[in-house]
């Protein structure tokens, strides 16, 4: 037990969090299937029923029968691991079909499935430089974590340009020579702040200074375009954009993530990529089910239709009442507070008196000082949940003597 001689180590990186007041508590619940968003709370000393207003299932199919269904057929025929990675005997028929379908939604020849949209992201971006000697990656200031992990890994030289901004973008993409190769890195949906990139002008952009396109596309997939997929769907640009970098494990409601291009990328990263080869592939029942979730949504689009009626119906709301909120053009909807230990006392209380769960989003999910309560009603968000809403925070917010105009 050599790490006693560590110890103060340990708890001073913990404490430095918590005098942050950004110490994490992670809310131990259990889901109730079949009635979403409804699930029990776990505490210390007893449970409560609560309602779940932060959860990015965002359209509640980790709970659809027919998904359900898929998987509990999948473990019947083939069982639970996959076992192997998928060089390794790893790659079932569930793993191509899955594969094939993504492409499909994406309209390209291929895609290419890893453990998760965090892996997809650090592999993809990760062994760019590989492929690409002396590669430039430009990335957007806000890009998440999972995709500046992968730019670290590429070890190749980074520019940061200022989130959605053409002005700046076109200037660093200026100074570099023509056939220096670029990527620009960004995503279609920012699921912190609820806004949506320039994709059209920065593919303009991409193609006069002879550069890559690299799309995340994670809180987008499912939601918007005519057969959910994604942005680039909606606006008409997939094929203008050279990787789609997607998730399962968001309106989806399974595991797992993606990235979808032409045959020669997907060739070149599935046979270089470490974190794509390293790795046991995700089990054939959550193949199975993404599958179908996939299927689902590409000829369901009334329940996109719906998220976006009760994402608009929850901002009516926060308008009229008056909160200081991000009113974007999407499903999410952060009420910003601004400080990390108002943040998470109100969510405390938010749960403890509602039954109301919304998460503090604090530092380093956000920059400091940013801190806020985001809520992503689903579908299943109905009117009497949203007024039950209302009442809890017009009552947290008195009880705590806040403005709503501006908490911190
Ligand atoms: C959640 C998220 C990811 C990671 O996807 P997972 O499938 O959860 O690993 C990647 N990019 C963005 C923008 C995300 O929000």
């Amino acid at each position: 037990m050599t790490y006693k001689k560590f110890r103060n180590e340990f708890e001073f990186a913990v404490n430095s969090v918590r005098e942050e007041g950004r110490y994490r508590i992670f809310r131990d619940i259990r889901r109730k299937s079949g009635s979403f968003p409804h699930a029990t709370w776990f505490r210390a000393d007893s449970e409560k029923d609560i309602v779940v207003w932060c959860s990015n299932d965002y359209l509640g199919m980790g709970q659809n029968e027919c998904v359900i269904e898929a998987v509990k057929s999948a473990v019947d025929s083939a069982g639970t691991g996959s076992g192997g990675t998928r060089n390794i005997s790893g790659t079932t028929r569930y793993h191509v079909q899955l594969e094939k379908e993504l492409a499909d939604l994406h309209n390209k020849d291929r895609s290419l499935v890893m453990t998760s949209g965090y892996v997809a992201n650090e592999a993809t971006l990760g062994v760019m430089s590989k492929i690409l000697p002396g590669l430039v990656i430009l990335s957007d200031e806000k890009n998440h974590a999972s995709m500046i992990s992968g730019i670290q890994r590429a070890r190749c030289k980074k520019i940061i340009f200022n989130h959605n901004d053409l002005t700046d973008l076109e200037i660093k993409l200026k100074s570099l020579p023509l056939k220096t190769p670029k990527i620009i890195a960004f995503e279609s949906v920012y699921s912190m702040d609820a806004d949506i990139a320039p994709i059209k002008e920065i593919c303009d952009l991409a193609d006069k200074y002879n550069a890559l396109t690299y799309i995340d596309e994670v809180h987008a997939v499912g939601m918007y375009g005519q057969t959910g997929g994604g942005v680039c769907e909606e606006l008409g640009l997939s094929n203008r954009i050279d990787i789609i970098q997607g998730t399962l494990a968001k309106a989806y409601g399974m595991v797992g993530g993606y990235i979808a291009a032409d045959e020669v990328i997907i060739d070149a990263v599935r046979s270089m990529a470490s974190g794509f080869i390293f790795t046991t592939s995700i089990p054939p029942s959550t193949a199975a089910g993404a599958l179908r979730s996939v299927k689902i949504l590409k000829v369901t689009p009334e329940k996109r239709v719906k998220h976006q009626e009760r994402a608009e119906a929850l901002k009516d709301r926060f308008r009229l009442a008056g909160y200081d909120f991000i009113d974007g053009k999407t499903h999410i909807v952060p009420i910003m507070v601004g400080d990390p230990v108002k943040c998470q006392a109100i969510s405390d209380r938010l749960i403890e008196k509602f039954g109301i769960y919304a998460q503090p989003i604090n530092f380093p999910t956000v920059p400091r000082g940013t801190e806020r309560l985001r809520f992503t009603p689903s579908p299943f968000h109905d009117d009497v949940m949203m007024d039950n809403l209302m009442i809890a925070l017009d009552s947290v917010w008195k009880e705590f003597g806040l403005d709503k105009k501006k908490v911190a």
